[in-house]
């Protein structure tokens, strides 16, 4: 795109994160890296959710046109308009060189447009506020006159009966008034934001907490390139602040930060642990834990999906659906280690299956040990209140979850190769090496999520699906192999009993 071309609301919104990304977007596609599935998924579903809000707004005429021909897009509006439409989707609109396509413009009484922008979230945001400003600006300009200016998002109490009844799916927000200030500032700003995309090179922005907010900047590999791969800005909950302070010190990796620099002890403990190269371990504590475990030991893990139209009934918005578990068994210890797991078709609404699963194979005594258990609890919980024919055999296991993630988040185990992290991904290979993600097909809770989700959508062939399963089967069992071998050193640093 050259220079001289409109800016896109996504350009004006990117401009106000950061203008060297907006100068990086027009003049550096090349720079950009492959959309990852995660936020692909993210996207796809945006779609769904864009789609699904027409049924609120009916009879609509789309303007099919895409982003890449822009002058047909502008055309059919107009020609709709003119036709009297009372509803367009995807509108566009041209004004102070600026490009925007509204989600939803619907006639309103007053014989001017109410304009709708649709969010796949939860609730409001403030860059959301700044969305609905520029579009306005533009769409006014361009001779549409607004009356109300809405943001429709999910209500996230709705639940799920039959087909989606869009009226109550989604809540619609006048914002009119709340965007007004804004309003007046969009002009400048566009001017800015022109003449940064227009720059010979890209402005001098440094790094910093705009690279991950309102969103994740995909410039960071270029931006960010100079900085260590373990640096203070890993420090756990560092704030801003202190990095910037450290930064003009000079210092960017951890174990050149001054032993009198001010941190909290969970910071500090980690600079300790960088500096002297070996792990901080408070055995009492570790012990006076594992004491805590009976046998028969379960490992037990989850994955979940969170789309945000429920697929099926009795569901909420983003509620998490478990759709696959492993189970790792040790009945007592040296007793040989046992396997199996639940992996849903992705046709059917997997609950139902899984919680018979879980009643089936987990008895009733015994640990249930999962990483990080406050979300297998309440999976666990979810599910005994959909199913409460399997509640009691649900609610045992939820009483008996114990938290191998608790020595880690706690720091009573921190380890130079954690990085400052607890995540499982991080402790695992610094703890029993050799047990890395790296080499599986899908390796991570994100890919998990998006395999599932084609499985859901059925775009996958036989093959496809048959390589998909056995991926996500594998994934799920090392994280609860995983487990048992993280317990298995606690248990050497802790006690040394018999495992
Ligand atoms: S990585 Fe940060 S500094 Fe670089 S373009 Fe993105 S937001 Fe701006």
């Amino acid at each position: 795109m050259s220079s001289a071309s409109p800016l896109s609301k996504s350009q004006y919104l990117r401009g106000l994160q950061c203008r060297k990304s907006l100068w990086l977007y027009r003049n550096r596609k090349d720079l950009l890296p492959e959309t990852p599935p995660s936020l692909q998924m993210i996207f796809d579903q945006g779609h769904e959710v864009g789609k699904l809000a027409w049924k609120r707004f009916p009879e609509g005429v789309l303007i099919e046109a895409d982003h890449l021909h822009p002058e047909d897009a502008l055309q059919a509006t107009a020609a709709a308009a003119k036709s009297g439409a009372n509803v367009l989707y995807e509108a566009a609109a041209l004004f102070d060189r600026v490009l925007i396509r509204a989600d939803i413009l619907a006639r309103n009484d007053a014989q001017t447009w109410d304009m709708v922008e649709v969010k796949s979230s939860a609730d409001i945001k403030d860059v959301y506020l700044h969305d609905l400003a520029i579009q306005r600006h533009v769409l006014e300009g361009a001779g549409f006159p607004i009356g109300k200016t809405f943001l429709m998002h999910i209500n996230t109490d709705y639940v799920r009966l039959g087909g989606i009844d869009a009226g109550s799916f989604f809540t619609l927000r006048d914002l009119t008034e709340e965007i007004k200030g804004l309003i007046k500032s969009v002009p400048e700003k566009v001017r800015l934001f022109q003449a940064t995309a227009a720059l010979d090179s890209a402005p001098e922005i440094d790094i910093g907490p705009h690279c991950s907010a309102p969103y994740d900047c995909e410039f960071t590999g270029h931006c960010w390139r100079h900085i260590p791969g373990y640096s203070v800005y890993d420090v756990v909950r560092i704030s801003g602040a202190k990095v910037a302070a450290l930064r003009g010190l000079g210092i960017l990796e951890i174990k050149d930060i001054p032993d009198g620099f001010a941190l909290s002890d969970a910071q500090r403990l980690q600079v300790l642990v960088e500096k002297s190269g070996r792990p901080h371990v408070d055995a009492p504590e570790i012990a006076g834990l594992l004491n805590e475990l009976e046998y028969p030991l379960h490992f037990l893990d989850f994955e979940t999906v969170n789309p945000a139209i429920p697929p099926y009934d009795g569901l909420r918005p983003f509620q998490q659906i478990p759709f696959q578990a492993s189970l790792h068994l040790l009945m007592s210890p040296g007793a040989p280690l046992q396997h199996m797991d639940f992996l849903g078709d992705g046709k059917a609404d997997p609950r139902e299956g899984l919680a018979a699963w879980l009643a089936g194979a987990i008895g009733a005594a015994g640990a249930v040990i999962a990483y990080n258990a406050a979300f297998e609890g309440r999976c666990l919980k979810d599910l005994a209140q959909a199913f409460p024919a399997r509640g009691p055999a649900l609610e045992s296991i939820q009483a008996r979850l114990w938290d191998i993630a608790a020595p880690f988040r706690k720091g009573l185990y921190v380890h130079p190769g954690f990085r400052g992290s607890w995540s499982m991904k991080s402790v695992l290979p610094a703890l029993a090496p050799g047990m890395s993600y790296a080499n599986l097909a899908i390796a991570d809770g994100a890919q998990a999520q998006s395999a599932y989700l084609r499985m859901m959508r059925g775009d996958l062939s036989q093959e496809a699906a048959q390589e998909t399963r056995r991926a996500l089967r594998e994934y799920c069992g090392q994280d609860t192999l995983g487990m048992v071998e993280i317990l298995r050193r606690l248990e050497e640093i802790g006690g040394g009993r018999e495992f």
